[in-house]
């Protein structure tokens, strides 16, 4: 235990910064938090009990690692930017629970770091994050379709992303990415944050998402997940246009083809005029079905 401040901590995280002459890299995506109260806030979203391993993305200074060791079993920082590895030696020197690798996250082999680090891997597993948010999505979309379980996902990302991604249907958030992660897990907004508990301050504000993992997959597809996806972004090309004509753009105008497009939608009793964005994922993938089975695709 450390008896100086917080990492999160205003005074602190300035004196790190100049003590080894950082600059925060926008390419990077670097903001980092100093609201001790926020990132405290953050652990208790994502329920960290000392029984939980956890993954996590970005650690920067460390203030999020910090909080994290404190709750957690271990802690595995993955963290991109090589200049700040001497620095959360130093600050993290306190804490025995933490390790830090310098990794790619969308590069990272995952199973192999996680039997690597951690000295009982078969533990819960939960990955908490201030994410860098020009990579919100890839990174999500990796962590829900890597083989390893996590029993948790807390993150923080732009608040815009966040309500896409637990958007309701009929809303104009609700899109592509809020069933991509549906069909993975359930995705709630735990709390947002303000702009101006960062430094440097982004110019957007900030939300904290929890995303529970589907422990089995949602169905058995006689598909694949890329077909479902290519008809669910099909569908919501054009926002504006009714589900016919999007389904028109997606397959051909031929008038054979549509005909059996319209049988489709007849037989799933759906109103070819709707917008894509009333359409649930189980919809969606009874759609997917019928035009798979009407060999409309692949
Ligand atoms: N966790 C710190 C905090 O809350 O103050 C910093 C969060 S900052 C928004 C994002 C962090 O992710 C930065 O430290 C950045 O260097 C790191 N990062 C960016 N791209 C990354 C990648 N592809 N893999 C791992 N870390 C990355």
């Amino acid at each position: 235990m450390s008896n100086q401040p917080a990492i999160g901590n205003l005074n602190r995280t300035q004196a790190i910064l100049k003590k080894y002459g950082i600059r925060a890299k926008k390419s990077y995506g670097q903001n980092f938090l100093t609201d001790v109260n926020v990132l405290k806030k953050i652990v208790a979203a994502a329920e960290i009990s000392k029984n939980d391993n956890v993954i996590e993305i970005g650690p920067g200074l460390g203030a999020l690692t910090e909080q994290l060791s404190l709750a957690a079993n271990q802690v595995l920082a993955l963290e991109i930017d090589q200049s700040l590895l001497p620095v959360l030696a130093d600050v993290l020197s306190p804490y025995d629970n933490v390790t830090v690798v310098n990794q790619d996250i969308l590069k990272a082999d995952l199973p192999a770091l996680i039997n690597e680090h951690f000295a009982d891997p078969s533990k819960p597993l939960k990955v908490v994050a201030n994410l860098p948010y020009y990579i919100t999505s890839p990174i999500l979309m990796g962590l829900l379709s890597s083989p390893v379980h996590f029993d948790c996902i807390c993150v923080m990302m732009q608040k815009e992303v966040a309500e896409r991604l637990a958007a309701k249907p009929g809303t104009k958030q609700y899109g592509a990415l809020t069933l991509a992660i549906q069909y993975h897990g359930q995705a709630q907004i735990a709390f947002g944050v303000s702009r101006h508990s960062f430094v440097p301050a982004p110019n957007v504000d900030s939300a904290i998402v929890t995303i529970e993992p589907r422990k089995e997959p949602l169905a058995r597809l006689p598909f694949s997940q890329k077909t479902l996806f290519n008809v669910i972004k099909g569908c919501f090309a054009h926002r504006r246009k009714s589900l016919r004509n999007n389904l028109k753009s997606l397959l051909g105008k031929d008038a054979e083809i549509m005909g059996r497009a319209d049988g489709v939608l007849q037989k799933l009793g759906l109103d070819p005029q709707v917008r894509p964005e009333k359409l649930t994922l189980l919809q969606f993938i009874d759609l997917t079905n019928a035009l798979h089975e009407a060999n409309l695709v692949k």
